[in-house]
């Protein structure tokens, strides 16, 4: 199939890969500073926050998840979702960023001052765009860490929680002890589910928020949700799992499975950039804390990649002050058409 140019290109001076709030927040910054920006996303604006769970509130208040300067006003303390989903469309709008969505990056070539973004779309053709220089914010929600144990790949079995309504009088496990197991349990719960969850820990992890953690705690210790602690799941099939528990083995009766056990950055795409990461911390990608910028010339990092395997660090609420480093830096190197003639 022969790639097609996306019309208008010309060449940008900065290309932002992922339009999650941090690529847009890059994507603004540059923009207000005089640059040419396009912004790509496999899927759609805010992928990652669509993916959420559907009843989501963000653990933190609205005015920390504002970016470009625009107020993000809600009643609540803790937006929900669709809240935020509301207020990044409406920042895209307002500051009319070019964003191509359900484009996939699949490689990047050339260098310093002349990149090419190479894409596909939905229906698997390829799409180039030249750019002077690249923001990776490619988050970290698409890669679950996986157990890798018999029946994962059943289809009974997410990595991603959404809505409660389908499992209505079924027997659901969640594997996990962290906040998205958590909301989940409770959510499948107060929805008539007959819910199970199992943690390699002794207990819930502390890092549960703090209004989640007596709420999870309760149900458990009423008997409403049933928990197996310092346990895992070794076997998954058709219509039962098997735990490992200090009492021996359990089998139990299930009809699907929410394997919650946390997300990792696509370490191979930044690796395909020549971005190289730190084996001996969590594989923190090599970037410099001043600028962003990465050992790769022109290539800049930006979001939760830039903390490698500790996606606990950088949320939106640090992240999103990411773009104003980039594009002092894009000002400095006074990156334009000129300064690569
Ligand atoms: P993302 O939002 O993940 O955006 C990355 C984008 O890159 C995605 O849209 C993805 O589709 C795209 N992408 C990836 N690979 C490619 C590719 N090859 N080509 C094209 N596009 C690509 N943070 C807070 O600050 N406060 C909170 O209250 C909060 N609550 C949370 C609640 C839950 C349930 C979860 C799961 C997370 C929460 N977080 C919160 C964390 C926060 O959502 C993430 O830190 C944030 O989304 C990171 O933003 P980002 O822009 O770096 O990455």
């Amino acid at each position: 199939m022969s790639e097609q140019t996306a019309p208008n290109d010309g060449i940008f001076d900065l290309a932002v890969i992922g339009a999650g709030p941090t690529g847009m927040a890059c994507a603004i910054e540059a923009q207000r500073a005089g640059f040419s920006v396009i912004l790509i996303d496999k899927g759609c604006l805010c992928n990652s926050l669509f993916h959420y769970p559907s009843n989501m509130t963000f653990f933190t208040t609205p005015e920390l998840l504002e970016i470009g300067d625009i107020p993000f006003p809600s009643p609540n303390q803790k937006p929900s979702r669709d809240e935020a989903l509301e207020y990044y469309r409406k920042v895209a709008e307002h500051y009319r960023l070019d964003v191509r969505q359900y484009e996939t990056v699949e490689k990047v070539a050339g260098s310093d001052g002349n990149f090419t973004v190479h894409t596909v779309d939905r229906f698997s053709r390829p799409i180039t765009h030249p750019a002077r220089k690249l923001v990776v914010a490619t988050g970290y929600y698409d890669l679950p860490n996986y157990l890798d144990i018999p029946g994962e790949d059943l289809n009974k079995v997410s990595h991603y929680y959404h809505d409660p309504h389908p499992y209505f009088g079924l027997d659901v496990l969640v594997i996990g002890g962290k906040n998205s197991a958590a909301i989940a349990a409770l959510d499948l719960w107060r929805h008539g589910a007959r819910v199970t969850l199992v943690h390699r820990g002794p207990e819930m992890h502390r890092h549960v928020k703090y209004w989640i953690l007596p709420d999870i705690n309760n149900r458990i210790k009423n008997g409403e949700i049933t928990a197996f602690f310092s346990s895992r799941v070794v076997r998954i099939t058709e219509d039962d799992v098997t735990l490992a528990t200090p009492e021996g083995e359990r089998v139990l009766p299930n009809q699907f499975v929410f394997a919650l056990t946390g997300y990792q950055p696509d370490f191979s795409f930044l690796e395909s950039l020549g971005v190289r990461l730190d084996e001996s911390n969590d594989r923190c990608p090599a970037c410099d804390p001043a600028t962003l910028e990465s050992n790769v010339p022109g290539i800049y990092l930006a979001g939760v990649v830039i903390a490698g395997e500790r996606t606990n660090e950088i949320f939106i609420e640090n992240g999103r002050f990411h773009g104003k480093q980039i594009a002092t830096d894009l000002l400095a190197k006074n990156v334009s058409a000129a300064a690569f003639d």
